[in-house]
């Protein structure tokens, strides 16, 4: 760990959760290791977002379009933007197909703009005037889950769970 920060109240890293990456698997070597000064994950994504949408158009209907000016208040759109934030840093840094950033468009933008603008079902189809100002209980959770499924319960064709080991030879 190192420690290069000593005003790190001002520095909001967002932790990219990098322990995932395999650094043995393929050639992990663009991927950030320890030694290398940390990313300003914050500034990057923030940068990324801000670029991104000075360039994003909207066609059709505007009826048809929503947006939330606290966008970050929304778990399902900070996880799709971030997403795409990573799948953008990958098609434009790391990728070495010519046609990375067209797929890149097609596979992750067209995919999630849809989602995320969609005014019927998108994210912040309840923030028209504002944030979650078409929702009567903001406190409310977006999904009522209900209970978990009883302890038998199991997902199909998931393989058995010993929790514990009774090998014994
Ligand atoms: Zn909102």
């Amino acid at each position: 760990m190192s420690d290069t920060h000593d005003t790190e109240a001002d520095v909001d890293v967002i932790d990219p959760d990098v322990d995932a990456v395999d650094p043995e698997a393929g050639d992990g070597s663009e991927w950030p290791s320890p030694e290398e000064p940390a990313i300003d994950w914050r500034a990057d994504f923030l940068g990324w977002f801000t670029a991104h949408f000075a360039t994003v158009e909207v066609t059709g209907s505007k009826d048809g379009v929503t947006w939330c000016k606290q966008w970050w208040k929304h778990p399902e759109a900070v996880a799709r933007l971030w997403a795409l934030y990573l799948a953008h840093k990958q098609a434009w840094e790391l990728a070495d197909a010519l046609s990375a950033k067209s797929d890149w468009w097609h596979y992750h933008w067209d995919h999630h703009r849809t989602i995320l603008l969609d005014s019927q079902l998108g994210p912040f189809r309840d923030c028209v005037d504002g944030h979650l100002s078409k929702r009567r209980n903001a406190e409310a959770p977006i999904i009522a889950l209900g209970d978990l499924p009883p302890n038998e319960w199991t997902p199909p064709d998931a393989p058995a769970y010993e929790p514990e080991s009774d090998i014994d030879d």
